[in-house]
């Protein structure tokens, strides 16, 4: 179809309220029903053509003409109203019914002029007012739409009795006319108005059906998006009440869970109920047998609170105005975790459908509870694994430190003198710790980055005095090996939002690699700012990195084959650290590699944004 310049979309309206299907429909239709409009004028001239000059029916013909322009100046205007509507008040919900009410109105005065032309009672234009009923129906809100039903029969006994009175002339299409025989004018009229309100009946039904498919939908989305949004079981169980409630239209709503070392049952979640009412509902399972009946499997149902026997405290159930109730199991994986149960008032009876979706609803619930369990359990475990590192930290660091310093001191002769071959034996040991240290170190690091143990509080730090000082710290390092170490960075500040101490273990993971796989030319590091990241560049001419090593680079204790013949020390810890850092700061690293010809790290990480922290000064923490 043509762009019709309508309002679409699902957006929510002008008032900021979010369109129900039936609303939308409404917008979507207002377009459609002008472009249908131009056919039926074009429709209303050339069956005037037809049915005088060609079929030679005795019909006012300039009138019908006059009815067929009719139709087309107002959709004309209506045309014009409704790209207004598009520019100025595109969302507006009530200015489009206000719009839909005038063209259906228009169309109404239109097909009973068009009645009264061509035949009245006898006229088979008269069966398009089905067609407008059937839209109201649909599209208008109910009690509106019945009223429209009622205009249609009584526009069309109005043209009947006007005719009949002979205040307007009957138009006598097919043979001799009825218009005056009171019982054919009675019966049409009846069936005209039994069909008009069947018509609308049936499409009342279809649309209070689809609006409830629509509210169960929406419920069903909202639950779905507060599950996923938030950890919180309570902020969770209390949407579901909720939701369940406005959906299934009732007084209210609970979740009971059962705890079974304890052997009671309690409400975790209530919407629509009172306190008074909550604290005299039994707790005791025994007792709670209504809750027993439902985690035996299936909905249950009370249709009459009063005839019951399971409802044992009825005055209070009476007092709160809880006529009915249904209840369905919450089924976890290991059994039921309880009973989620809306509560109806006086009159209210829960259908097959309310229990479908009410079901639907304690999945959602359960899986919140399940998913809220396993993720206090890891929390535990969590806590658990900070706890042995913390330990392992103090007692591995510790004794590796003291080792090594007296293992110095007795290479350095401080302890009394050595005979050469015991010097060996000794520096031999210090080696072994020093690159246990390292062990311990990296795993430690690993572990902290891994399991966020310290929780690394992120601010403004400026790159480049980081970086700069990562490398005079391994400048020497370089020069004992006989290779160039250059430093490129900016003079423009290049922040980024982290913590320095992760930052630094990042660089000198990568420059530290970039000397230790280097044995002659240089290692080049770069830092460039660019429009929202920065990049930071770590090149080397060193020994590279075997192609079919490439894909296991990242993980942890990996090493390649020639890293290991060039120098025996080493864990294959650091580039994990190095991935894991990244990650956490929602960067990137890429690697390019040849054996014997060199190797090349690009790490990007998002800058810091201008509203960010202040520049904390990074080489306190660097040194
Ligand atoms: P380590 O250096 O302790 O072995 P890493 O995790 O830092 O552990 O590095 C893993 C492996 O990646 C190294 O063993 C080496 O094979 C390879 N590698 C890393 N950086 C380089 C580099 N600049 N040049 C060549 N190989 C490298």
């Amino acid at each position: 179809m043509a762009d019709t310049g309508a309002p679409e979309g699902k957006a929510p309206d002008a008032e900021g309220r979010r369109r129900t299907l039936a609303e939308q429909e409404l917008v979507n239709s207002l377009g459609w029903l002008v472009a249908m409009r131009w056919i039926v004028g074009v429709g209303v001239l050339l069956a005037t053509v037809v049915a005088s000059r060609v079929l030679r029916l005795p019909i006012p013909e300039f009138a019908l003409y006059g009815v067929g322009l009719f139709i087309l100046a107002y959709n004309a205007g209506l045309r014009w109203w409704l790209g207004q509507l598009g520019r100025t008040l595109p969302d507006s919900t009530h200015a489009c019914a206000v719009f839909a009410r005038a063209q259906i109105g228009l169309d109404w005065l239109a097909i009973t002029v068009l009645t009264a032309l061509s035949g009245g009672i006898e006229s088979p234009v008269i069966i398009f007012f089905l067609f407008h009923i059937s839209i109201a129906a649909l599209l208008l809100p109910h009690a509106h739409a019945f009223l429209y039903v009622a205009l249609a029969p009584a526009l069309v006994s109005l043209v009947v009795s006007l005719e009949y009175w002979g205040v307007i002339p009957h138009v006598a299409l097919f043979g001799p006319p009825r218009y005056d025989q009171l019982t054919y004018v009675g019966t049409v009229l009846s069936f005209f108005t039994a069909a008009c309100y069947m018509l609308a009946y049936f499409c009342v039904a279809i649309s209070v059906r689809l609006r409830r498919r629509e509210e169960e939908v929406g419920g069903l989305y909202e639950i779905v998006r507060d599950t996923t949004a938030t950890l919180d079981l309570q902020t969770v169980l209390s949407r579901l009440v909720e939701s369940a409630t406005r959906v299934l239209d009732c007084k209210g709503a609970a979740i009971r869970l059962l705890d079974r070392e304890r052997g009671q049952v309690a409400f975790v979640a209530t919407y629509g109920l009172s306190e008074k009412y909550l604290e005299k509902v039994p707790q005791d399972f025994r007792r709670a047998r209504l809750d027993q009946a439902t985690m035996a499997g299936e909905p249950l149902f009370v249709n009459d609170t009063a005839e019951d026997p399971r409802i044992w405290n009825l005055d209070r159930v009476r007092e709160e105005g809880i006529q009915s109730m249904l209840s369905v199991p919450l089924a976890g994986k290991q059994g039921p975790l309880g009973v989620l149960r809306a509560y109806g008032g006086e009159g209210h009876k829960f259908s097959e459908e309310d229990a479908a979706f009410l079901e639907t609803v304690a999945a959602h619930g359960a899986v919140a509870i399940e998913n809220a369990q396993a993720y206090r359990m890891l929390e535990e475990l969590d806590r658990e694994k900070s706890r042995f590192i913390r330990i392992a930290t103090h007692e591995l660091r510790s004794p590796i430190g003291v080792t090594e310093s007296l293992l110095t001191a007795l290479a350095g002769g401080y302890v009394g003198e050595l005979a050469p071959q015991h010097i060996d034996v000794v520096n031999r040991a210090l080696k072994r710790v020093q690159a246990l240290k390292s062990l311990v170190n990296d795993l430690l690091d690993l572990a902290s980055a891994k399991a966020q143990m310290k929780h690394s509080e992120r601010r403004r730090v400026s790159l480049n005095g980081l970086v700069a000082e990562v490398c005079d710290r391994l400048q020497a390092r370089a020069q004992e090996k006989g290779i160039a170490l250059v430093c490129d960075v900016p003079a423009a500040p290049v922040d980024v939002m982290a913590d320095p101490t992760d930052l630094d273990r990042l660089v000198v993971n990568l420059v530290g690699n970039g000397v230790k796989y280097t044995e002659a030319g240089a290692v080049h590091v770069t830092l460039s700012r660019e429009t929202d990241q920065t990049r930071l560049v770590v090149a080397d001419t060193g020994i590279g990195i075997p192609t079919e090593c490439l894909p296991n680079l990242f993980q942890e204790f990996y090493r390649a084959k020639n890293a290991k013949a060039l120098e025996e020390a080493g864990t294959g810890l650091g580039l994990a650290i190095v991935k894991d850092l990244v990650e956490r700061y929602a960067g990137r690293i890429d690697v390019e590699s040849r054996e014997g010809v060199g190797t090349t790290f690009t790490v990007t990480l998002p800058l810091a944004a201008e509203g960010d922290l202040q520049t904390q000064d990074t080489a306190a923490v660097a040194g």
